[in-house]
């Protein structure tokens, strides 16, 4: 599969769609999940086209990873939850059931989290 440039995270990173950024640095953006599961609920994605994790580590440079997981941190931090703890998912493919593909990690806390995979559906 290549990469879509009309998904919707694209979208964002071209202002084309307004998303409610939580924070920005030269290689990742992050915002507020529309559908948030927790208080504390943001989605940080680079800026480069990868659609999904495995994407993202084969193909960005060590500049990239190094800033979109310094992003992961910026946001923990400015969220208030490096004390409280949160979760980082990702999802890829069919069986991750990732919805958008533009790769992207869910950082969730701000409550106590229930077990780490629902019963299966
Ligand atoms: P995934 O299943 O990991 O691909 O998750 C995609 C996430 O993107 C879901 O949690 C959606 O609620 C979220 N989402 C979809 N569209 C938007 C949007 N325009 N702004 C913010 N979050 C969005």
């Amino acid at each position: 599969m290549s990469y879509d440039p009309q998904n919707i995270f694209a979208k964002i990173l071209r202002g084309e769609i307004p998303c409610d950024r939580v924070f920005e640095n030269e290689h990742a953006l992050a915002f507020n999940d529309i559908r948030p599961q927790a208080p504390v609920h943001v989605l940080i994605i680079p800026k480069g086209d990868y659609e999904s994790s495995s994407d993202f580590a084969a193909k960005a440079s060590p500049e990239e990873i190094a800033g979109f997981m310094r992003a992961v941190h910026a946001v923990a931090e400015k969220a208030g939850v490096l004390d409280s703890g949160y979760r980082l998912i990702a999802n890829a493919g069919e069986d991750g059931r990732q919805e958008v593909q533009h790769f992207h990690i869910h950082l969730i806390g701000g409550r106590r989290l229930g077990a780490m995979l629902p019963p299966s559906r």
